[in-house]
Parts: structure tokens; C-alpha cells; sequence
């Protein structure tokens, strides 16, 4: 049996033995998903295809090439499209339908000897915080089923922390990886806006939407994130900056860093056991000989509002295309082409993805344009500006990825405000285009993960991984 918990780093000499290989890993694989469906991690699970592709990767092991990421068993977001499998988003409007090509990211994964071992549940369109408004049911955090994972990724990282995957990717819009990470007491890293390419990554909101790795450890993530980041000629979007090796001289020495810890980030809404658990993680990085220092980012009570206009405005406009004409669901029985958009959208969409729609379509209409969507975009260069400065004065930016720890399932459903106020913390990086960490760092008294967030500038995921490299040893 695999060890248990075990990363993909530390299982790799192994797999190169071929003891176990491949197809025995993915066999254990797909029994412990079996054992743990009350999560409700997966959408699907792909049974032959993953032997298939296990087959493939051990003969490529046997005849003495060793892929990167041979044999690494990841779980990937069901808004990532896989060809000839569904890609569903978690929607009605998408459940039954496939998709007919490979994202770019699982091209690079599988090219890296990575078996994708299944679909992901999710937020539907990736649009909430804790994976309850999945079309396929609510996804349970495997620290206690009675709390949610976090989301929109939740279903990813619930794999990822019950070891039904050894990794998994997801995608961030305004914290979706990092907070079911915090969640869940596993890594998860935003890389920068454009380091990762987003081709055949469902749109929610384009200027803001990422992919990116969860891990169980920091070379796990490094690992992957050298594999998927780089240029992508399918996205326009994607940058040309030279991908680093990340796993390459991952060093704990973090003696010389500058650790900015933002004023507006430790208030009163931080829940107090949160606020203990990350306290001491700075006195460490302290004892590490950081210098840390108090900094200001001004703008910060603005990056929720500013975050819901802006996403809602660039949702409502993707959105616009899965109207019941051609591959989406399509209502029965149409009088004509107006009752075919109206009943399939109605029908389609859950309640969350219609109150964004209608709330982006609104910022965008005459006459309300200049007053939410002209404004929020102003605000959004304000919150790049207070980053901007940060960096000139420290290297990374450490705050908590969340101001609470899990909540209950149903606890905040019937409270949208409530629930977007669980990504205070997160959203101001999507915002700016920066990238950011989530680092497992300690429990709350109910025995609940706890999650460190650490902003990184531009491209400089390198100083992240350093720096939590160095807090994991
Ligand atoms: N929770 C945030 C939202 O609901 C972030 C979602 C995401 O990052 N995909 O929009």
C-alpha cells in the first residue's frame, strides 16, 4: 500500500524503481477515492483512462525516461477542459458537456508523465466560497465532513488533504486556491496573472482568473508549477518572462528577506485564534533572521467591493455565451428563440451564478457604468499602487490567508455577503496581478487547519517558495 500522506517528491525514487509503478499507484488511487465518496471531491473519476496512462508512463520508465512528474497522481478543476470528457463547471448548463481539446495545463502535465486521475467538484463557475454550490452536491473538508472545504477549488484541495490525489490543480479568481487550501491544512499558490497559461480554463472573470498547484508539500509545488507556468502562443495573455527551475536551490536561508505585515490585514474581523496561529509563524520567520516590518496598504477596505463589481461585470459578459442554442442544456419544449435563451438560462444557472450575472450586468448598464465599473477599475490601479509601494520597502507580504477557519456547512449559503466577506484577505492579489501562497501553519481549538497567506511581487513566486520552504522545515 502507498505510504500514506506521502508527497510526490519523496515517492519519486520509488516510482523510478518501479516499486511501486505506476499502474499499482493509480490502482490504490482509485480505491482510496472509492472509500472516500462522502467527500464529494470528484465530479468523475477516470477509472480506464488513468490506467491507460499509467500503462504508457511505466513503459516509458521501463525503457529509461524519466519524466518530471512521472506517476504523479493529480486531481484537476472540473472547469479545466480535458478532450473527449465532460467539462461541467458544477453546472447544469455544462453537465453534460465534453470538451474537445486539452487545456494547455493538461497538456504540460501529462507530456511530464502526470496521470490525471479525475474532474474536480467546485463552486459552480467557480463562483463562491466553500464548494456548496456545486450543481453535484456540497464537497465535505475531510478534517470534519460537517464543515466546508473552501472553495471555489474545494473539491481539489478535499482530494489533495484525504490523499485521493497526490496533487491537484486549481484556479484562482479572487482566492480560490489559496483559501480551500487554508482550509484544508495543504499548499496552494496563485502564481502571477499570466504566468500560467489560462487556454482551456473555463472564463469567469478574465482578468483576474489563474491556475495553479496544490501540494502537500513545497517542492510538490514547485515541482508542478515549473512544469505548467510559461508562455502559451493560445493565450495572448500568457507572459514571454523565462520560467525559472522553482525547485531549484529551494534554499530555508531567508536571513536577508524584508517581510512587510499589512496594518489593515490584522483587525478586529480576524477571528483571535487565527490571529495566535500567525503570530507565532512571524516570530519564527523573526528567529529565521527576516527583518519584518510593519507596512500600510491603504486601500484595502475597498478590494471586496472593487473585486464584486469588476468580476461580476467580466462574468456577466462570458456567461453570455451558454444560452441553449448549441452545446449547453436547453430548456424543453421552447415557443421560440426569446423563451429558449429565458427558460435555458433561468433553468441552467443556480441562484449564485444568476445573482452575479444580474449583478454585472447592472455595473455595466448606461447610466451606471461611470458610477460602479469606471470607479472600481480606478480602484483597482489604487490597490496595484499600494503594492507597488509595499515592494519598494520589503520583499514578500505576510498576512492570513482568511479571517476564519472552515465554517459549517450551510452556515453562510443564505448570507451572499457573508460569504464573500470570507475573501478579504485573498482577492486584493487577483486584483494587482501578484502572486500568492497559502502555507498550512497550525489548527484552531476545534482542531481546524489554519492557513498563512504570502504576497509575493510580479513574477517572483521564487521568494514565496523560499520562504515557505523555510517555514515547513
Ligand atoms: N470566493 C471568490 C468568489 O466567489 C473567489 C472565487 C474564485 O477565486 N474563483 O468570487
Amino acid at each position: 500500500m502507498i505510504a500514506e500522506r506521502s508527497d510526490y517528491s519523496s515517492l519519486r525514487k520509488n516510482l523510478l524503481d518501479g516499486n511501486p509503478s505506476v499502474v499499482r499507484l493509480v490502482t490504490d488511487y482509485l480505491q482510496r477515492i472509492k472509500e472516500h465518496t462522502h467527500i464529494n471531491a470528484f465530479i468523475t473519476v477516470f477509472d480506464d483512462r488513468a490506467l491507460q496512462y499509467a500503462h504508457a508512463v511505466d513503459e516509458k520508465l521501463h525503457s529509461g525516461d524519466n519524466p518530471p512528474l512521472a506517476g504523479m497522481i493529480v486531481a484537476v478543476k472540473d472547469n479545466i477542459c480535458i478532450r473527449n470528457t465532460r467539462v461541467t463547471c458544477a453546472s447544469k448548463m455544462l453537465s453534460e458537456f465534453t470538451s474537445i481539446y486539452d487545456a494547455t495545463v493538461v497538456k504540460r502535465l501529462e507530456d511530464a508523465g502526470a496521470i490525471i486521475i479525475g474532474k474536480t467538484n467546485l463552486d459552480e463557475f467557480a463562483m463562491g466560497s466553500s464548494s456548496e454550490s456545486s450543481y453535484f452536491g456540497a464537497v465535505r473538508n475531510p478534517h470534519d465532513p460537517e464543515y466546508v472545504p473552501g472553495g471555489s477549488s474545494g473539491g481539489s484541495a478535499a482530494a489533495v488533504a484525504a490523499d485521493c490525489a497526490i496533487t491537484a490543480i486549481g484556479s484562482d479568481t479572487g482566492g480560490s486556491i489559496r483559501q480551500p487550501a487554508s482550509f484544508t491544512g495543504i499548499y496552494g499558490l496563485k502564481p502571477t496573472y499570466g504566468r500560467v497559461s489560462r487556454c482551456g480554463l473555463v472564463a469567469f472573470a478574465s482578468s483576474f482568473d489563474q491556475i495553479g498547484p496544490f501540494a502537500r508539500s513545497v517542492t510538490d509545488v514547485a515541482l508542478l508549477l515549473s512544469v505548467i507556468a510559461g508562455y502559451d502562443p493560445s493565450d495572448s495573455t500568457s507572459s514571454k518572462i523565462a520560467v525559472p527551475d522553482y525547485t531549484e536551490r529551494l534554499s530555508k536561508n531567508i536571513s536577508k528577506l524584508r517581510i512587510g505585515v499589512p496594518e489593515e490585514y490584522f483587525t478586529s474581523d480576524l477571528d483571535e485564534n487565527v490571529r495566535s496561529v500567525i503570530d507565532e509563524q512571524i516570530y519564527r520567520l523573526k528567529d529565521f533572521g527576516a527583518g519584518i516590518k510593519k507596512i500600510s496598504l491603504p486601500h484595502t477596505e475597498y478590494t471586496i467591493a472593487a473585486y464584486y463589481i469588476l468580476t461580476t461585470a467580466e462574468a456577466s459578459s462570458n456567461l453570455a455565451r451558454y444560452d441553449g442554442a448549441r452545446y449547453t442544456y436547453r430548456a424543453e419544449e421552447i415557443s421560440d428563440l426569446n423563451d429558449m435563451y429565458t427558460r435555458s438560462r433561468s433553468e441552467g444557472f443556480g441562484e449564485e451564478v444568476k445573482r452575479r450575472i444580474m449583478l454585472g450586468t447592472f455595473v455595466l448598464s448606461t447610466g451606471y457604468y461611470d458610477a460602479y465599473y469606471r470607479k472600481a477599475q480606478k480602484v483597482r490601479r489604487l490597490i496595484k499602487g499600494d503594492f507597488d509601494k509595499a515592494f519598494s520597502e520589503v520583499d514578500c507580504i505576510v498576512t492570513p490567508t482568511s479571517p476564519t477557519t472552515a465554517f459549517r456547512i450551510g452556515e453562510k449559503v443564505d448570507d451572499p455577503l457573508q460569504m464573500y466577506l470570507t475573501d478579504v484577505y485573498t482577492t486584493s492579489a487577483n486584483l494587482a496581478g501578484i502572486p500568492g501562497i497559502s502555507i498550512p501553519c497550525g489548527k484552531d481549538r476545534k482542531g481546524m487547519p489554519v492557513g498563512l497567506q504570502l504576497l509575493g511581487k510580479q513574477f517572483d513566486e521564487k521568494t514565496l517558495l523560499n520562504t515557505a520552504f523555510a517555514l515547513e522545515q
